[in-house]
């Protein structure tokens, strides 16, 4: 199906109660100055809970990311279902809103660079990314802890081998670590094209992730909604529903879209 028949489809689909399933990519939950954090990957804890609200309000229960793909992949399942996941497995975030979702019993799903763990993350200052241990204890609290490289870089950057470096090497760590398969992972950035997607198969995973926005669902590269901290309520709503990209890019940031900062996109 065409990009545009997608979008009517899912409009008309949305107006009729049909609740789509759907991927949110977070990145930083917590209070942080904005001049700390140019990429603008941070939102409130408050703004989250909001839209913890928002979701179940709708009716959708939520699972790790690669349940939900399960559930996408095996037919009509998927449906008033969604999933929650949070790249690069910043400290602040997973005592947040991972610590947050876990007190609600909800499953979700963090992808980290294995080679920044306990280490500053490379576009937010003083901000840390959790130790290995740290990751160990979230495993063991029912997270889903994925790949996102090494070194966080973009693979479609490198050539064949340096990305199937980086996505073995990365997985062979997480699973040393928490001494069971891992088989999800996440672009850092978001940067896939068809090449990466083979050698992110080639290196054994059963589900990557990329920040496309609403999109066909496939398994080397799973559709997941950007969330920002200019995500009002109606923008998750529209996300939710597969409805935002288009939306936007008829009335931009104007109208009832209107809100919050906006600012490049974050890896
Ligand atoms: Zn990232």
């Amino acid at each position: 199906m065409s990009a545009p028949l997608r979008w009517v489809s899912h409009a008309v689909g949305a107006g009729l109660g049909r609740r789509y399933p759907f991927v949110l990519c977070y990145h930083g939950v917590g209070e942080v100055a904005a001049a700390d954090d140019p990429s603008g990957i941070f939102l409130s804890g408050e703004l989250f809970a909001r839209h913890l609200d928002v979701i179940a309000d709708a009716g959708y229960e939520l699972l790790t990311v690669s349940d939900l793909w399960r559930a996408v992949d095996s037919g009509p399942g998927a449906l008033a279902r969604g999933a929650i996941s949070f790249d690069d497995g910043l400290v602040k975030t997973m005592r947040g809103a991972v610590a947050m979702l876990l007190d609600r019993g909800v499953p979700c799903s963090v992808y980290v660079p294995t080679g920044l763990m306990g280490r500053p993350h490379p576009d937010v200052n003083g901000e840390l990314i959790a130790s290995p241990e740290e990751i160990r204890e979230l495993a063991q609290a029912g997270v889903e802890i994925g790949a996102h490289s090494v070194d966080h870089v973009a693979l479609t950057g490198l050539g064949h081998d340096a990305a199937l470096e980086q996505l073995r090497r990365s997985r062979a760590t997480l699973e040393d670590l928490l001494g069971s398969p891992v088989k999800a992972m996440a672009y850092p950035f978001g940067a896939v094209d068809e090449q990466t997607m083979e050698v992110a198969e080639e290196a054994g995973y059963e589900v990557a992730c990329a920040v496309s926005g609403a999109g066909p669902w496939r398994a080397m590269c799973l559709p997941r909604e950007p969330v920002h901290a200019s995500a009002t309520p109606l923008r998750l709503r529209l996300k939710m529903a597969g409805l935002y990209g288009p939306v936007y890019a008829f009335v931009g940031d104007h109208g009832p879209l209107r809100g919050g900062r906006r600012r490049r996109t974050p890896g």
